[in-house]
């Protein structure tokens, strides 16, 4: 027994490590520190929004004090498709629906979600001011005979803890120290994406499911396929913020919340990295280089294409964690990207990270209460390794199929959504009518 309360340092304000302090603080007893290498809490990645499923959204709720889930509830809105696979002419090959990926809950902790990137940061932060360090740029750290792990930064700085979580995104430099043979390698596939504004111009010729919710375009050769997700809800989201739904005396500033809510198209197209423009090419020569890997499909995603705003266009070369086998768990461990990194194809990513969180907190809380601490950090890692790399293992499936230039594996993939499509919009036979004399 020590005479101190667990001290926790988590090493990044991310996704995870934030919902990770959220539950901790919350549940008290545990001393949280946050150390971040941002300067402070305006620097952070902005400029998209999430999709939440409901994995990502159980664990949110385990995660956040009530008041702050209500918050997010009333200030994501929830995309009215679900998963639509089409053909490069946009023909319906197969829909998961949102009610196939909720499963008929009406409870919103169940709920299906596309969040603001700054609307959740905000959210996550609030409550944690006086528990994180800005500026606090992690190098290394070492472990005591006494089995404390001290932290040390680019500053000088120091902090002693008597758990460290790595929850440093991709690049992680606890992961780098602790598990070094956990490399994070190129995958074969990258991708250009831009946005294209949802407004009454657009919407006017944009198909009405490029409007509602995310579209996996699968066209019979390669060498790219293309990934889009609507993100509407301005409306609801103005309505929520300036109604104060959950936002009161919690020091939510209104405006930071309203701002980069604008409802957009986000388009990707996903493609063998071999034939992407480099990293210096400007945002036109990227819109005219997935114009031409586009050629021939349907019109109006090629215009979704040549409309977007070069300014917002992106090239992207995938990368992801190898998956290396189980390690003998310490006093120091790792969450979200930090070990489970994988290309951004199906928006598991940050879904993964808010599961890897609620886990982590529910074992560190056992060992507040008094569970040994090393076997419950090992109980957490076990369930995050099966998650957090099957998570990575499909969205490795989904960029290889998407990238695949066998036409036969194409069109087996087709052939088999469309079988899928079939069978759903067949009427269910009664069930005695299955049964033979
Ligand atoms: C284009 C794109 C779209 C995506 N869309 C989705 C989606 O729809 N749904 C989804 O689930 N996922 C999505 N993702 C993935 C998602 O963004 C990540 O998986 C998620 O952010 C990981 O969370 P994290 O907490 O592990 O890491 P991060 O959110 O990356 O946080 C890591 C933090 O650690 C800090 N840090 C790094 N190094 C140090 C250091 N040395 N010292 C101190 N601090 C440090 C960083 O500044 C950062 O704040 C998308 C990713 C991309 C690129």
């Amino acid at each position: 027994m020590t005479d101190h309360p667990l001290r926790v340092l988590i090493v990044g304000a991310g996704i995870g490590g934030l919902a990770l302090g959220q539950a901790l603080v919350a549940a008290g007893g545990v001393d949280v520190r946050i150390a971040e290498r941002n300067p402070d809490a305006a620097a952070w990645l902005d400029g998209y929004r999430l999709n939440i499923n409901p994995d990502g959204s159980r664990a949110l709720h385990r995660c956040l004090p009530t008041p702050l889930w209500e918050a997010f509830v009333a200030t994501s809105p929830t995309p009215p498709g679900g998963i639509s696979f089409r053909t490069e002419q946009l023909r319906e090959l197969f829909t998961v629906t949102r009610e196939d990926m909720i499963r008929g809950s009406t409870d919103p902790a169940d709920g299906q979600y596309g969040v603001s990137r700054r609307v959740l940061r905000t959210l996550l932060l609030t409550g944690l001011e006086d528990r994180i360090r800005f500026a606090a740029e992690f190098e290394r750290y070492t472990v005591a005979a006494d089995g404390t792990v001290t932290a040390h930064f680019a500053d000088g700085a120091a902090i002693a803890a008597d758990v460290l979580v790595g929850a440093d995104g991709a690049n992680s430099r606890v992961r780098r120290q602790y598990l070094p043979h956990a490399e994070r390698v190129p995958a074969d596939a990258g991708g250009i994406g831009a946005r294209l504004p949802l407004d009454d111009g657009t919407r006017a010729w944009l198909p009405r499911p490029l409007t509602e919710g995310m579209t996996l375009v699968m066209p019979p050769s390669g060498p790219a396929s293309m990934f889009t997700s609507a993100f509407p809800g301005r409306d609801a989201l103005t309505a929520a913020i300036s109604d104060g739904v959950g936002l009161d005396g919690r020091g939510l500033d209104q405006d930071t919340l309203l701002d980069h809510s604008d409802d957009y198209v986000l388009w990707s197209v996903i493609a063998d990295p071999r034939v992407l423009p480099d990293d210096a090419a400007d945002g036109r020569a990227l819109r005219d280089a997935a114009l031409d890997l586009t050629r021939g499909w349907s019109p109006a995603l090629r215009r979704l294409i040549a409309d977007s705003d070069p300014a917002s266009t992106g090239v992207m070369r995938f990368r992801h964690s190898t998956l290396v086998g189980p390690w003998t768990s310490t006093i120091v461990t790792l969450l979200g990207d930090a070990i489970h990194n994988m290309p951004p194809v199906g928006g598991l990513g940050a879904n993964s990270a808010l599961r890897d969180a609620a886990a982590l907190a529910d074992q560190l809380l056992a060992a507040r209460d008094g569970a040994p601490l090393v076997p419950a950090i090992a109980t957490y890692e076990a369930q995050m390794r099966d998650w957090g790399y099957a998570a990575v293992r499909r969205s490795l499936a989904n960029s290889r199929r998407a990238t695949s230039s066998s036409p036969v594996a194409r069109r087996a993939g087709r052939a088999a959504l469309r079988v899928r499509g079939a069978l759903r919009r067949r009427p269910r036979q009664p069930r005695h009518a299955t049964v033979r004399a």
